[in-house]
């Protein structure tokens, strides 16, 4: 029965991980990976994750099913968190936990194609590798569009706008909250507005991916930008992710927000959200979703998780500053926002850093600037220029 199946390419970024623990080196340089890593090179566990832990531990009376939409303490909780407290009462935006940001897209796509069979989503080039496995496979066809000059390290906004100016009621666009991956290039406000006028007046519909929300300026900050989409436009979609901001990656938190036209029309959303979701995973896993529910139900803990994000963002700012300081070739680094950055190197540029140095980073050049300790930046920067010279 397999034997029609075709061989599948193994993952560039676990071939990366593989590559860079077999080399011997001392001094190596992991900037490939894309989790949050602190200054020990760690990605240890937070403090108010692992006391919401014991509290799940010694409190939790039954394990019985929740049900598809998951915990709905838990969605209540993050609904302010990414649309404000404003919209938190707001009964046209429904949302239901899911497994990871990852589910969230998925679930979203699948929402779409259920809605629309020829629904169409506009996509800015590059974008995060996964996305078009993501939507492509629920059935949603994928227009490509230009977002980021790798040249100028600015976003291509006249290039992304006039692509818009195409797309016709109906048609999705896909846009990344914060912390783009992989370029680090995120939407001023001005351009955020701009995007938010043209959803408005041409009934585009927003599927915000928000996968690292106060990991680029500030929780409240890295949301502007979906805040104002999603107020402009009629429907929207939002996939967030609780993965990267609370460190729980493998415990696969996250949730889909929809808005819709209006509350009954989001209660049929909701409907069929939940049957969507049956067909998938039935029921997300309670674990990770539960101990955020405790953090953010108890002051201490959220103070807690908060004061750790921001050092996490602190962290991420300190790196990119010290980059930028460098070499004025690598400025635009701290212009950017979130783990990742491209840097101006070509592919043989990338090889010949793993070879003669040890560094390893994505053939794309992307890097996760995290991957870097205080210690390591300055010799890697050294390293960088080295080659682009
Ligand atoms: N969106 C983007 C842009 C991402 O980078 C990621 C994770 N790398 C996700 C969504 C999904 O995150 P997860 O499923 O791990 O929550």
């Amino acid at each position: 029965m397999f034997d029609g199946l075709e061989e599948q390419k193994s993952d560039a970024l676990l071939q990366l991980i593989a590559l860079c623990n077999a080399d011997p080196r001392d001094e190596k340089i992991d900037v490939g990976v894309g989790v949050y890593r602190d200054a020990a090179g760690g990605t240890p566990i937070l403090r108010a994750v692992k006391a919401a832990e014991k509290i799940l531990l010694e409190t939790q009376e039954t394990k019985s099913y929740l049900g598809s939409a998951g915990d709905a303490r838990f969605v209540d909780l993050i609904k302010p968190i990414v649309f404000g407290e404003a919209a938190a009462s707001d009964e046209r935006i429904v949302g239901v936990q899911t497994p990871g940001g990852c589910g969230a897209l998925r679930l979203g796509a699948e929402l779409i194609v259920k809605a629309n069979p020829n629904a169409r989503i506009f996509v800015g080039q590059p974008t995060w590798p996964n996305h078009q496995p993501l939507i492509e496979c629920a059935g949603v066809e994928m227009v490509s569009h230009p977002y980021y000059d790798r040249a100028t390290h600015e976003i291509a906004f006249d290039a992304m706008m006039d692509a818009l100016e195409g797309g016709k009621a109906g048609d999705l666009v896909l846009l990344h909250g914060s912390c783009h991956n992989p370029t680090g290039a995120d939407l001023s406000l001005d351009q955020w507005r701009a995007i938010a006028e043209i959803v408005a007046r041409k009934g585009l519909v927003p599927f915000v991916d928000i996968a690292y929300q106060g990991l680029g300026n500030g929780l409240e900050e890295d949301a502007a930008g979906t805040r104002l989409v999603v107020e402009a436009a009629d429907q929207a979609l939002i996939a967030q992710s609780c993965d990267k901001n609370f460190g729980v990656y493998r415990d696969r938190v996250g949730s889909l927000f929809v808005k819709a036209s209006d509350a009954s029309g989001a209660g049929v959303v909701m409907g069929n959200l939940l049957s969507l979701a049956r067909t998938m995973w039935s029921m997300p896993p309670d674990h990770g979703g539960a101990v955020v529910r405790i953090i953010l139900d108890d002051q201490g803990l959220r103070a807690d998780w908060r004061a750790e994000l921001d050092e996490m963002c602190g962290r991420i700012r300190a790196i990119r500053a010290r980059l930028a300081g460098y070499d004025e070739r690598l400025a635009y680094i701290n212009d950017q926002n979130g783990m990742f950055s491209m840097l101006p190197l070509t592919k043989d540029q990338v090889l010949a850093l793993r070879k003669d140095n040890g560094i390893y980073m994505a053939d794309s050049a992307r890097i996760n600037v995290v991957g870097l300790s205080d210690e390591s930046v300055e010799g890697f920067a050294r390293a960088v220029v080295e080659k682009m010279d």
